[in-house]
């Protein structure tokens, strides 16, 4: 560590930064939730830290934040270790390979991109196995749900990934039988270039039909820096929000 003392305590001025972006952030969320007469039902705020340092996150904890994102397993799992003195929830929100799912079942308290069986299943297992040994609670699956209408190019090589919706009561199914999963709800990224009120009140109608089947299934994990309000008025009770409070993502490689 090559740190001063005291960074990380909201001393230094990227902890200031932090702080004053993650206020803009949290009374965008208190009007949201208000305009929605949602006051007294705020949704949780995810941080997501993906590219930026540990460093970040242990200002940001020293902030109040509890909840982190992360969307690769050898970056999240290297910072939930450099990390494990603070008290934080770590969610898993980006394309998972289930060979990964051992690794994420060591850190994540929930994965927001649950989207083929496959996945279920190995994630039911490594979770299984990390409750047996280490004393884990079951883990958090929400179901991603993909809203483009059609699957298409031009996402700057991103796969945003998702299950159809046709295919969310047999996944839910799934994840229901494992003992050591459970169904927290459904999560969804807004279709690029296009207005996410559509695909919003998509995922709301598709969380209802879920709930109707799994009471305890509420969660719908939505809205990001651009789209936060849109998300909050479609019932959204996760937001997974990035660039807005770290500021833009450092290039890689
Ligand atoms: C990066 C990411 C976010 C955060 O996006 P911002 O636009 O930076 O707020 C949210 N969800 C997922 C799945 C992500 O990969």
């Amino acid at each position: 560590m090559t740190e001063r003392p005291g960074s990380g305590q909201g001393n230094d001025p990227r902890s200031a930064e932090l702080a004053e972006r993650l206020a803009v952030v949290r009374k965008r969320i208190a009007d949201a939730a208000g305009t929605a007469g949602r006051s007294d039902r705020p949704p949780s705020l995810i941080v997501v830290t993906k590219f930026h340092p540990a460093e970040d996150i242990r200002r940001l904890a020293a902030l109040g934040i509890t909840d982190v994102g992360e969307n690769r397993d050898q970056e999240a799992a290297a910072k939930a270790l450099e990390l494990a003195d603070l008290d934080l929830t770590w969610h898993f929100v980006g394309q998972l390979q289930t060979k990964k799912a051992k690794s994420v079942a060591r850190y994540a308290a929930a994965v927001h991109s649950v989207d083929r069986p496959q996945l279920v299943d190995a994630l039911a297992k490594a979770v299984r196995n990390e409750m047996d040994s280490n004393g884990r609670s079951p883990l958090d699956c929400f179901i991603q749900v993909s809203l483009e209408e059609r699957e298409h190019d031009g996402d700057g090589g991103t796969h945003r990934g998702g299950a159809i919706p046709a295919d969310v009561p047999l996944l839910a199914e799934r994840i229901a039988a494992a003992d050591s999963l459970n169904l927290a709800g459904v999560m969804a990224v807004a279709p690029l270039g296009a207005p996410p009120e559509p695909a919003f009140e998509k995922l709301a109608g598709i969380s209802a039909r879920l709930v109707a089947a799994y009471p305890a299934a509420t969660g719908i994990s939505a809205g990001m820096s651009q789209d936060l309000e849109a998300a909050i008025r479609f019932g959204a009770t996760h937001l997974r929000i990035g660039s807005d409070i770290l500021g833009s993502r450092p290039a890689v490689g």
